[in-house]
């Protein structure tokens, strides 16, 4: 059985393989956020496009501005001004943040760090030539290519695009991903259950965390745990990007999910994980198209998702498989797990200055997403740990939806 990086990495190295040019569109920087850049952009002039002041204080000659000097303030420049002469020996200039310095000044002096009575402006210090300038120029030249193609747009990659006048860009569309649930004791979420019942939670989650990844939820309701039924909403799913299934993958009578998959000409990579939850995930290609078959209790199809989706969804995208979000933590309450699987448990995670600590909270399996609503992450647990005790590092795989 495959460890989860196996299986995900057999994720990554199948749908890489198959992906093909992502189709593009026309995209404002306001309406951007979370997309992945289908051009280059490039500068439009010089970064910064004078020497830039970068505090308020006074522009001199580095040489002029030495301790117990006393300079005559000839001016001021505020930021936005046009600047055009030179700064003359002797005098000193004040100037504000974002001002751009004049010829002749080679630093600017904090006010902090003057002292000033009417014209005449003192200085304590002594004073670098270059300090509190950004020159012109050094962070990026003109006509230098600064976002990439294939670089996701998260709010500083915007701003960049805005800085240098590309407020409309070419962005790869979201890959559309087909939810489907199935079990034929799930319904609709705006129906009532009957008592045996459930409602279709899965769906909801499911097109949530497609969203997340950059993708477009199409929910194509509920498949009975029937061949032709399944077969049919398959083949409806099959005309998305990507198609992901829940329940229907474990070893019972009507888990058909795999069967009815095969009888549409599926090529499967796995169709077990060594996890807990989750450990039934299933994961091929259709008609050319990735398909997951995740098991169906609420939490695995979470936790199977974060694990094997996400990456496809950046790749469909046009953009690399980000990394999971596991960061390290402190064990703030011993733990006893069977080996053999890595476990993804519900969890808190707490940030108390420097220290990072983590609790598994107790929950009734993976059915329960009354846990998992308390939880802001997953504790993993290696497979082959039984014991961990408190005070131990351990990895965590946050929930990148609300931490
Ligand atoms: P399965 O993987 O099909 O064996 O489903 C396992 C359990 O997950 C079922 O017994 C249900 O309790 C639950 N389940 C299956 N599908 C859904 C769904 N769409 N929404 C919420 N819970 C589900
Ligand atoms: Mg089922």
């Amino acid at each position: 059985m495959l460890s989860y990086e196996q299986a995900r990495n057999k994720v990554i190295e199948e749908v890489g393989k198959r992906r093909g040019t992502r189709p593009s569109a026309v995209v404002s920087v306001l309406e951007a956020l979370g997309l992945v850049l289908a051009q280059e952009v490039k500068t439009d002039r010089e970064y910064p496009p004078f020497d830039r002041s970068t505090r308020d204080g006074y522009a001199v000659r580095s040489n002029d501005a030495v301790p117990g000097a006393q300079l005559k303030c000839v001016g001021e420049i505020k930021a936005g001004d046009t600047v055009r002469e030179a700064l003359t020996a002797g005098t000193c200039l004040q100037i504000m943040t974002g001002a751009a310095v004049p010829a002749g000044a080679d630093a600017v002096v904090m006010i902090e760090q003057t002292s000033r009575q009417g014209d005449l402006v003192r200085f304590e210090r002594a004073t670098q030539r270059g300090q509190n300038i950004v020159p012109k120029g050094s962070e990026a030249a003109a006509g230098q290519t600064i976002l990439m193609r294939g670089m996701r747009l998260g709010y500083a990659e915007l701003a960049l695009a805005a800085q240098v006048g590309a407020v409309n860009l070419q962005c790869a569309k979201r890959p559309r991903v087909a939810i489907l649930s199935t079990g034929d004791e799930v319904v609709l979420i705006d129906q009532t259950p009957g008592e045996f019942q459930i409602r279709n939670s899965n769906s909801v989650s499911l097109a949530a965390q497609v969203r997340i990844a950059g993708g477009e939820p199409v929910v194509l309701g509920n498949a009975a745990d029937r061949i032709e039924d399944l077969g049919e909403k398959i083949e409806r799913g099959l005309k998305e990007d990507a198609l992901v299934l829940s329940g229907g993958v474990s070893m019972g009578k009507y888990d058909l999910v795999e069967s009815a998959l095969k009888a549409m000409g599926a090529e499967f990579f796995f169709d077990a994980v060594a996890i807990r939850p989750g450990r039934p995930a299933v994961f091929g290609t259709c008609q050319g198209k990735p398909v997951f078959g995740l098991p169906g209790n609420p939490v695995s199809t979470m936790v199977t998702f974060e694990l094997f989706v996400a990456p496809a969804i950046d790749l469909l995208s046009g953009a690399e498989a980000r990394a999971l979000p596991l960061v390290e933590a402190r064990l703030g309450e011993a733990m006893n797990e069977k080996p053999g699987l890595t476990h993804f448990l519900p969890a808190r995670v707490e940030w108390r200055g420097a220290v990072t600590e983590v609790k598994a909270l107790k929950w009734q399996g993976s059915g329960d997403i009354t846990a998992l609503s308390k939880a802001n992450c997953f504790l993993v647990v290696p497979a082959d740990r039984e014991k961990v005790e408190i005070g131990e590092n351990v990895s965590v795989l946050l929930r990148k939806d609300i931490v």
